[in-house]
């Protein structure tokens, strides 16, 4: 029931031909005696010139406290105009919602404007008004109690809906977020130490929360050990980051409950409402999306679709990683390749290496996909062939000849397709005077799969240059063992997926097996990669494996340290 104070637009106009009640087709003298008959509040108003004056009014209507003259009646100070504006019409009745007194001591009327349709009673007309105060009040408190969580006397989750609802809109919604906190680990204070603590633990926990929100924020309790907040941005998405923040901060005091002190940690979702364009309810189910995956994460969570997500991400680390190509933010590292039967070092692989502009260390398993999908597997592949014979020249010149040491690059597929690689190998190995059999490259089985007429010519070309040519993550792809005999191929990679755990598995020691019988039959050399403890590389050796690399010998190492490991190998 919309019972707010009256509004012009809540006026119900009824047809003309209504039913008019009787007093007000009265003559003047009896319209008091018809209206003592009525049990509700009632007058015969009549509009005289500029003003109103009560031809009668009924007992109920004085105990109301309506009056008795109508310039001194609340009933023609407030409804005045819209009484004129009826009697002004052609209309015969008219209803409307009235809100009498202040929000204390309010009273709700159901008031009536009814006359002759003929127009025979002038300017007349009776009021009525039916009093719906204690049904109203009846109304609104059960809709507060079903609004309301008995435990916190905060909005509970209808209740915060309702308030999301009426808050947030298509023109404000980038103003808003909603948040939901979540408490770890709360049905465990409920089962060791009862529910009476639980809930005395839950009312704290409400305190505080509102302790460190701001004003404006509306806290609910949505369900169980779960808070939901209504944020208003003032600066934008970074305001509800710090109210997270303050959340974490105000929890991280212990509580006391009884005798115990308990530590009460949570995740917090958020989801912000300049990214979402449906119904404001959704940013709520969002926010506990995102609850859910703060619970695994550990950090606060903010919701956005999965596509955004991913775009929003590739395309940040692209602007970054073009900008890390640009500048020379890129490192190689060298891991150690040794020969399992002498043991000794024989060629170092050139790893990529990037610390992003806040400090973390990307993985190139993260972001040479990226590179590929952005083209930018081409400048950064040209960069690591140009820094790994740089290096290589630099180790040449700290030796003072030839260091006696291959470097191994690595090719993506993409890049090979892109790229003229044998004119960018042979420029890079010409600028640092490096001669071809210093150099091998890993390709993968992907680059053969795409193109393998194009990829044979580039073999054959970068055969020509003196290089030699492995197959790297050999056993992942699904190459074609017909082209595996064609191709100039000289070493075959074993992927660290068979090797690693491969003493405990049947399976990957008879894949390993056929892998090294395979490379025999073709006339290739083998190197197992992951090797990660002795009596592994032990076993490949016996197993007639060529080479091994892994944790085992060492980790991918920076170039000084990686020549400083080369110089302890091989003695003074
Ligand atoms: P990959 O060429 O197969 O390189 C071997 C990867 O295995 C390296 O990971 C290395 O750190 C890791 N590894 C070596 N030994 C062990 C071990 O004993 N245990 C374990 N758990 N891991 C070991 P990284 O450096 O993360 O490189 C990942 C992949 O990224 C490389 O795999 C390669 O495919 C690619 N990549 C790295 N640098 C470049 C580059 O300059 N160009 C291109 N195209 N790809 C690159
Ligand atoms: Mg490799
Ligand atoms: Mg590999």
């Amino acid at each position: 029931m919309g019972f707010t104070r009256a509004k012009p637009d809540e006026a119900k106009a009824a047809p003309r031909d209504a039913q008019v009640p009787a007093a007000a087709a009265f003559g003047p003298g009896n319209a008091a005696m018809f209206l003592d008959l009525l049990p509700v509040p009632a007058a015969v108003v009549e509009m005289r010139g500029r003003g109103f004056e009560f031809e009668a009014v009924n007992r109920p209507f004085r105990l109301a406290g309506l009056g008795t003259v109508a310039s001194e009646s609340p009933l023609i100070r407030l409804l005045g105009m819209r009484l004129r504006r009826f009697l002004e019409s052609n209309e015969t009745h008219e209803e409307i919602a009235w809100q009498f007194g202040d929000e204390v001591d309010c009273r709700y009327f159901r008031v009536m404007f009814a006359r002759r349709a003929d127009k025979r009673g002038g300017m007349r007309c009776m009021v009525t008004l039916v009093d719906q105060t204690a049904e109203l009040r009846t109304e609104h408190s059960l809709r507060r109690e079903m609004m309301t969580d008995s435990l916190t006397g905060l909005p509970n989750r209808a209740g915060f809906s309702d308030e999301v609802e009426a808050v947030i809109g298509p023109d404000n919604r980038e103003q808003h977020a909603v948040m939901v906190v979540n408490l770890d680990r709360f049905s465990r204070v409920n089962a060791c130490m009862g529910g009476l603590a639980g809930d005395e633990l839950l009312i704290s926990v409400a305190r505080r929360l509102k302790g460190a929100l701001r004003g404006r924020d509306v806290l609910s309790r949505l369900n169980g050990d779960e808070f939901g907040v209504l944020l208003t941005l003032d600066e934008g998405p970074t305001d509800a980051l710090h109210v997270a923040k303050r959340i974490h901060a105000a929890l991280a005091n212990p509580f006391r409950l009884s005798d115990f002190e308990i530590r009460v940690d949570c995740a917090i979702g958020i989801a912000m409402g300049a990214d979402n364009d449906g119904d404001p309810e959704d940013l709520v189910r969002n926010a506990q999306f995102a609850v859910k995956r703060s619970k695994q994460t550990g950090r606060t969570e903010v919701y956005h679709t999965r596509a955004f997500d991913i775009a929003r991400e590739q395309f940040g680390m692209e602007t970054e990683l073009r900008r890390a190509i640009e500048t020379g933010a890129l490192t190689l590292s060298f891991q150690p390749i040794c020969d399992l039967a002498s043991g000794k070092t024989t060629s170092f692989e050139a790893l990529a290496r990037w610390t992003n502009e806040e400090g973390h260390k990307l993985s190139p398993n993260d972001f040479i996909p990226v590179a590929e999908e952005s083209g930018l597997i081409v400048p950064l592949g040209r960069w690591a062939m140009d820094e790994a014979a740089r290096t290589l020249a630099e180790w040449d010149a700290a030796a003072g000849g030839d260091c006696g040491i291959k470097v191994a690059v690595n090719l993506s597929a993409i890049q090979l397709q892109r790229d003229q690689i044998p004119t960018m190998v042979k420029s890079a190995l010409d600028r640092h005077g490096i001669g071809g059999d210093r150099l091998t490259l890993e390709l993968t089985e992907s680059a053969i799969v795409t193109d393998p007429d194009r990829i044979a010519q580039t073999m054959k070309a970068l055969k020509d240059l003196g290089t030699t040519l492995a197959m790297d993550d050999f056993g992942t792809g699904y190459s074609n063992l017909a082209y595996l005999q064609k191709l100039p191929i000289d070493l075959l990679k074993i992927d660290r997926s068979f090797v690693s755990g491969m003493l405990a598995d049947r399976d990957k020691i008879a894949i390993v097996r056929a892998v090294l019988s395979l490379a025999q039959a073709l006339g290739m050399q083998t190197t197992a990669e992951g090797i990660e403890t002795n009596e592994l590389a032990q076993t490949l050796a016996a197993l007639g494996c060529t080479y091994g690399q892994g944790f085992l010998y060492a980790r991918p190492l920076e170039k000084d340290d990686a020549f400083a490991y080369l110089k302890a190998r091989k003695g003074p």
